[in-house]
């Protein structure tokens, strides 16, 4: 399976980190051992001082797929989970001032955390309220109303590059107040007021 995550996808996020609002979907990916399950700890990597969380809504595909169109992509996924988009930030400030790619601030090791899914039903995927408590405050809260590119116009848009399968995962980016982690911190993720992980940082 492979992880595909969508970089500044809200407004406010795009530009709380001083990036142009993208007029089309900025697209990397995560390699499967970047996978945090089950909430286990995140462990905080030699390599960066400057750990951020990004908390976002994910939704993993249940049907192979290429060349979707927009009207057929909600056929593709029926849960959502949330999860944490973990990045080297300071790593990534200097892959970007090089003009260099992200893997290394954005797919290592335990940098995918994911929660559990839950069946979507008849909800509207484009109208979710999720949030992410550290320590108890609230830190980021999102609208998935928000998002400059929807999940369907996502699907349609990457699987015009990469044949979608089973059990791919696509983050869909995240709201403003990203920012650093430190050892000892709780982060607590909640997707329509309902609790839907737990991770402790050490
Ligand atoms: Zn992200």
């Amino acid at each position: 399976m492979k992880i595909i995550c969508i970089g500044r996808n809200y407004r406010d996020h795009a530009l709380e980190l001083n990036n142009d609002v993208p007029t089309e979907p900025v697209i990397f990916l995560k390699p499967d051992s970047a996978l945090l399950l089950n909430n286990k700890p995140f462990f905080i990597p030699e390599f960066s001082n400057d750990v951020h969380h990004e908390v976002e809504l994910v939704v993993r595909i249940n049907k192979l797929g290429r060349h979707i169109e927009p009207k057929f992509a909600h056929t593709y996924y029926d849960e959502i989970a949330l999860g944490i988009d973990f990045t080297a930030r300071d790593l990534q400030n200097n892959l970007k001032k090089k003009g260099l790619p992200w893997e290394l601030a954005k797919a290592f090791d335990q940098s995918a955390m994911l929660g559990s899914f839950v069946p979507l039903g008849d909800r509207n995927i484009q109208d979710l309220h999720f949030e992410l408590h550290k320590n108890g405050q609230v830190v980021q809260s999102g609208h998935t109303a928000d998002m400059l590119f929807p999940v369907d116009q996502i699907i349609a848009f990457v699987s015009q590059y990469f044949t979608l399968k089973i059990g791919d995962l696509i983050y869909t980016g995240t709201p403003a107040g990203v920012g650093p982690v430190a050892i000892g911190d709780r982060l607590t993720g909640f997707l329509e007021g309902a609790e839907a992980f737990y991770c402790n940082i050490k």
